[in-house]
Parts: C-alpha cells; structure tokens; sequence
C-alpha cells in the first residue's frame, strides 16, 4: 500500500476527479479527508467505508477563510497530521474577455486561487513543523495551450502553475514538495456541464476535442486519480516543482 495511514485532505472530493482520487488514496491505505461545499462529499466517504477504507467528510467552502481553518483544526485534532494536501476544487469560466461579467471573472479567480492559497496556508504549518508533506496542486493543460472561450480559467490555471513553483522554492527546505497536474479534457461532471452549456451539439465537441489530442480517447478521472497518487506518494520524492500532463498529449495537438 503506497499510502498506508496517510493523513491526506482532498478539497472538492464529493465529484468527479477529486472523488476517484479519494477512492484510490483510501484503497491505497490512506485515511482520507474529502472536503466539498455541500452534502455531496459524504457519497465519497460511503463509498470508501463500504470498500473497507478510512474517511471522514468536512463541509467547507475553500473561498472562506475561517471555514478552511476550522477544516484544518479539524484534521489535526482528529489525527494529529496532515501528509498530504490536494488542491482540487475548482470551478469552469466560459467566455471571451470582454463578454465576462466583473462578478463572473471573480468568482472563478476566487474559487481557482484563492480556493489553492487558504488551504495551503493553513495546512503548511503543520507540514513545516513535521519537516515532510506533499502539496498537489490542480492547474491544468490549458495553463500551456490556448484554448477559446476560456479566458479567466485560463488565466486561473496558469496562476496556481506558477504558484506551486513559487511555493515550492519556499517550503523545500522544510522537506515539503508542492507539484501541479495538468489534465486534459477529462470527462467529469464538470466537464458533461461545459459542453452541455456551450455546445448545440456536444457530440460533436467531444469528436473535436479528440482531434486536439494525440490519444484517441478523452481521459478518465481514473487516469488523473494514478497521476495524483504517484505525487502524493513517496514514490515522487525527487520530483519538486514540477508539471505533470495527464493529458493524452493535449499540449502537442
Ligand atoms: P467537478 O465539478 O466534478 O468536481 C469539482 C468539485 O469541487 C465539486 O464537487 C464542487 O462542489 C467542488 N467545489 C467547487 N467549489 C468549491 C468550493 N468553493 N469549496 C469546496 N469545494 C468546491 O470537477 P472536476 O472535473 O472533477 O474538476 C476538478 C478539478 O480539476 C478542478 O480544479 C478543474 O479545474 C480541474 N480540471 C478538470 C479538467 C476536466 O477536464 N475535468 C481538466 C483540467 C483540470
């Protein structure tokens, strides 16, 4: 088990790839934190118990700084330590620049972000006092190429990839690595939402996505969960800082 009693807080856990990282981390041995905004998490934390694995559920919201740090106090009451940090929440921004409402484009910076920097800044003392821990950070391939319709998403994924290198030049000396996933077009219930909102004819969208990719099928959150567990996992200990595609090649397509 690569994760045995692990201590491994996964924000926005109740969907998607944060929910089949969490299922993977518990089945590798870790007890696991799934954090979401509502009652959503607690499917993930059925899903791990009826599995014979270790979770708790913890309704936050990562925007809100006193409901992270309570989290957070939360944790280390319950056992103490925390491992490992996965920055997964996000939220979709759609749209061309000048068509975003200044209320949209915040809420997407706000969630993106600000959604990575109170996590972090409540977790990495403990971290720093245990001299280890593994941040992951969720950016994405759209941080490197450019994609239409996507201006203040874009603009929040390239944020949190230069932010974990940032961080990491900050908190090596305390043996914390802080690394970033950069996935594809991976079909979550994010996504299904993308192309339902902004395609008369997602089939249609999901043959061209393809195209822009070198695999011939879209990713699975299963795909992006492995990549998560490789960083969390002592097994990366010598990767610091970096990007790591999921991506079936988006980036050359
Ligand atoms: P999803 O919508 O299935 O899951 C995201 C979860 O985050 C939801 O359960 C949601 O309730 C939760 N969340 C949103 N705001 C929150 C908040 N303020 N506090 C706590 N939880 C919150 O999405 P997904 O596709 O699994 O995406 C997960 C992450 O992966 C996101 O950061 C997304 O940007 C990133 N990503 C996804 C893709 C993709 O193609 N699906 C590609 C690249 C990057």
């Amino acid at each position: 088990m690569r994760l045995k009693d692990k201590v491994i807080l996964i924000t926005g856990s109740g969907s998607g790839i944060g929910k089949s990282t969490a299922l993977l981390f518990a089945s590798e041995g870790a007890k696991v934190i799934v954090n979401d905004l509502s009652g959503v998490g607690l499917e993930t934390v059925s899903e791990i118990e009826a599995a014979g694995g270790e979770a708790i559920f913890i309704q936050s919201d990562v925007t809100d700084a006193s409901s992270v740090a309570a989290m957070v106090d939360q944790i280390i009451q319950t056992y103490g330590r925390i491992d490992v940090l996965f920055n997964n929440a996000g939220i979709s921004g759609v749209g061309v620049l000048h068509e975003i409402e200044p209320e949209a484009w915040d809420k997407v910076i706000n969630v993106n972000i600000r959604g990575v920097f109170l996590p972090s800044k409540y977790v990495l003392p403990h971290m720093i006092e245990q001299r280890k821990g593994s941040i992951i950070n969720m950016s994405s391939c759209i941080a490197e190429i450019g994609l239409a319709r996507r201006a203040s998403y874009a603009a929040t994924k390239g944020a949190v990839l230069a932010l974990t290198k940032s961080m990491q030049v900050d908190y090596a000396p305390y043996n914390i690595r802080v690394n970033a996933l950069l996935p594809g077009t991976i079909m979550t219930p994010f996504v299904e939402k993308y192309l339902k909102n902004s395609y008369d004819d997602p089939a249609a969208a999901i043959e061209s996505l393809k195209k822009r990719q070198l695999s011939e099928e879209l990713g699975l959150p299963e795909d992006v969960a492995l990549a998560a567990l490789f960083l969390a996992s002592d097994d990366s200990k010598f990767v610091m800082g970096s990007p790591l595609y999921v991506d079936g090649g988006a980036v050359f397509g």
